[in-house]
């Protein structure tokens, strides 16, 4: 009965404390705290760190520093003006003086005592010889508590204040014995209790016990996270009728120009074992780009057709759609298996005239855009959902295409090649095919990093290309949502190119704001050669393949995430030829130039998204929070991969032996997944 009376005591009210009242609970509600226990899992963003206090001589002026000074001297009140007033307070660690300011805050002044010990917080301005410091958070020296929580904070809500709740937080603790995790597990991994893991979090006495208390809150998330993800995965499954026995593929493969490679059929085969499960395939097939995903994709649609089922596969953009309609119907037509295209762009007969192929049951394939979610397409039988995509398309999006069929097979193909321990945790519910085994014969992108001013030099080399026979891509990077801006400067860089850079060669334009016949139109012109150059902003980012085009020239590539410009440089090497890629950037920021460098050193895309992790951190390299993931508070999915396998591991045993964590000693977990989750935007299955 005493855990229920503690848990209670927890579960209180965050006004319970003293000092918080009607007004400072609705700013606490703010950042999602309205008890006890939520206040206490408000983890520091950050700590001032007093364990180790500079030498006011060694502070240099225009820095941070925390120093530790005596008061020797305190001015008198300065009225500056109405309503300013400023203190002058002389303080001395016996290395130099430092001259402190304080504006309006008469009691914090007065409240400091000459000839006695504080800690000063703050940027340390003027000179050499006469240092000072304006406003610096002031801290009495006490023993024990080395460094100061920073909290992300809210209007009406100061730091000062969530400190001294925190310690009455801290203090309710006291014989709290709601440890979550069983002790077997805190002996395994090493982790300190909870308990403990609160105080040192929150006060750390050293750096050390910081990080201890870090590292068990952050095992502790991410197992709740597997946990969770897990139990996910576990309960979507549901069997499918959906029965796909292996086809002789001699008929699809003896007509290919190439062998497969290993990869290639690896994922094949990967993907009939879930044909012939029982249960539908819900898997995510990864390759870099030209790593032949399609090929995969056409083995399995050409298995699903032998036995009667239909396929449908969505791209994210008309031209891909197109593309890929091209290609599989190349492959797959002369066998029999026929496709339709339908996107937005086709006249309404057009469509109507898809639908009812598909409808009828008369087609077995169908490649498009959007237009396919739409509630008039319905299919015969639907047995295979291919997405091809960027994180472009939401959970609800392809779950829409799902409920096409009857529990169908779903294969996601992502040309964003995502480092795996990420992988499994976006797509926790998914399972993972890699290609990571390019064709034969490819050569690397020979890949350079020039400044403006060798531009001319790099276009007299890609007019030798041109007068070899060669394509070229030139890359201009304009923002989408700008479009008078962008049209302007896409004309204007024409017009460069046309009469500076390349004259007397065809050049072409292409962006996202012409038709889509328009743009169809200068593909086309592209792919057959009758245009040697095209000027293009991101829109060939994705899928176009021009296999002559040996060489790619980017304007600005400062402006490019790694991972785009990857996908960019993607499009050339896809030939026989060697090709090149040129990134023009005169921008000068380190984190600039290492970026740039990863991608002339290397055209590994597993690589180059590890880096780009690393530089951007997990947020901005998914865009858009699409994925639907609780959001970690202390967890670093980039530094932290260690400890990430290491719960994943542990929940796939956890709940191997008790599925729904109904054990006694699991009923804390079952707990923190059931916290962690209903505050997720939805849930990770279609
Ligand atoms: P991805 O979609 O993964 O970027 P694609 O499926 O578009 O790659 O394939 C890129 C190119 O490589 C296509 O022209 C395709 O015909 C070709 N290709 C696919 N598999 C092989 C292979 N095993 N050997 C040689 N070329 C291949
Ligand atoms: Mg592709």
């Amino acid at each position: 009965m005493t855990v229920g009376m503690e848990q209670d005591l927890l579960k209180r009210e965050i006004r319970f404390l003293k000092g918080v009242g009607e007004k400072r609970a609705e700013c606490y509600a703010r950042l999602g705290i309205t008890d006890v226990y939520s206040l206490l899992r408000h983890y520091p963003r950050d700590y001032i760190d007093y364990s180790a206090p500079a030498a006011i001589i060694d502070a240099v002026p225009g820095e941070t520093w925390v120093v530790k000074a005596r008061v020797f001297k305190k001015g008198r009140e300065q009225r500056i003006r109405k309503g300013l007033s400023l203190f002058k307070i002389f303080v001395t660690d016996d290395t130099a003086d430092l001259t402190v300011t304080i504006f309006n805050a008469r009691f914090a002044a007065e409240a400091l005592k000459e000839g006695e010990s504080y800690f000063f917080y703050g940027k340390v301005t003027g000179n050499l010889l006469r240092r000072e410091m304006n406003s610096p958070q002031i801290l009495r020296v006490v023993p024990g508590a080395a460094m100061q929580p920073v909290y992300p904070l809210t209007e009406g809500l100061t730091n000062k204040m969530i400190c001294t709740n925190m310690e009455q937080a801290l203090f309710l603790l006291e014989g709290w014995r709601g440890e979550p995790l069983p002790l077997e597990i805190r002996k395994r991994y090493r982790l300190c209790g909870l308990t403990e893991a609160f105080h040192n979090i929150h006060f750390p006495p050293s750096h050390l016990a910081q990080e201890e208390a870090k590292r068990r809150l952050a095992f502790e998330e991410f197992l709740t996270l597997q946990l969770g993800m897990s139990q996910l995965k576990r309960r979507g499954r549901r069997e499918t009728s959906v029965l796909i026995p292996a086809p002789d593929f001699s008929p699809l493969f003896s007509s290919l120009p190439f062998e497969l490679t290993g990869a290639q059929k690896r994922c094949i085969a990967e993907g009939l074992e879930d044909f012939k499960s029982g249960f539908p395939m819900n898997r995510l097939l990864q390759g870099d780009v030209g790593s032949g995903k399609t090929m995969v994709a056409a083995a399995l649609i050409y298995a699903a057709w032998r036995v009667g089922y239909q396929s449908v596969l969505m791209a994210p953009t008309e031209l891909l759609a197109k593309q890929h309609a091209e290609t599989l119907s190349a492959l797959l037509s002369p066998l029999g298996c026929k496709t339709v295209l339908l996107t937005g762009s086709m006249t309404a007969k057009q469509k109507a005239e898809a639908r009812e192929a598909l409808a009828s049951g008369s087609v077995p394939l169908a490649v498009g855009t959007h237009a396919l979610l739409q509630e008039s397409t319905a299919f015969r039988n639907l047995g295979f959902v291919v997405t091809d995509e960027q994180h472009r398309f939401g959970v609800a999006q392809r779950a829409k295409l799902v409920r096409k069929g009857e529990h169908p097979h779903v294969l996601v193909m992502s040309a964003t090649p995502i480092p795996r321990t990420l992988a499994l945790m976006i797509y926790g519910d998914l399972d993972i095919s890699v290609l990571d085994e390019l064709p034969k014969g490819r050569k690397p992108v020979e890949t350079y990093r020039i400044g403006e001013s060798k531009r001319e030099r790099a276009y007299r080399f890609i007019a030798k290309q041109l007068d070899a026979g060669r394509q070229a891509f030139l890359i201009c990077p304009l923002i989408e949502e700008n479009e008078e801006l962008r049209l302007s400067s896409v004309e204007e860089y024409r017009k460069k190119v046309e009469r500076d850079y390349l004259p007397g060669y065809v050049v072409g334009v292409l962006h996202g704001r012409q038709k889509p016949a328009e743009k169809q139109k200068v593909m086309e012109d592209f792919a057959s050669g009758r245009l040697q150059a095209l000027i293009a902003t991101t829109v060939v980012e994705v899928g176009i393949d021009v296999p002559n085009a040996s060489v790619m020239l980017i304007e600005n590539a400062e402006r490019f995430g790694l991972s785009q410009l990857h996908q960019l440089r993607g499009r050339v090497g896809r030939g026989a030829e060697q090709s090149f890629c040129i990134l023009v950037s005169s921008h000068r920021g380190e984190e600039n130039r290492r970026r740039l460098e990863a991608m002339c050193r290397t055209s590994d895309g597993f690589v180059i998204a590890e880096e780009d992790l690393k530089l951007r951190g997990p947020g901005d390299f998914f865009g858009e929070r699409q994925h639907g993931l609780p959001r970690l508070k202390i967890a670093d999915l980039v530094q932290d991969t260690r400890l990430l396998t290491q719960a994943r591991e542990l929940a796939e045993e956890l709940l191997s032996n008790d599925p729904q964590l109904s054990a006694p000693e699991h009923h804390g977990l079952r707990q923190l997944v059931r916290e962690l989750f209903r505050q997720a935007p939805e849930g990770g299955s279609c």
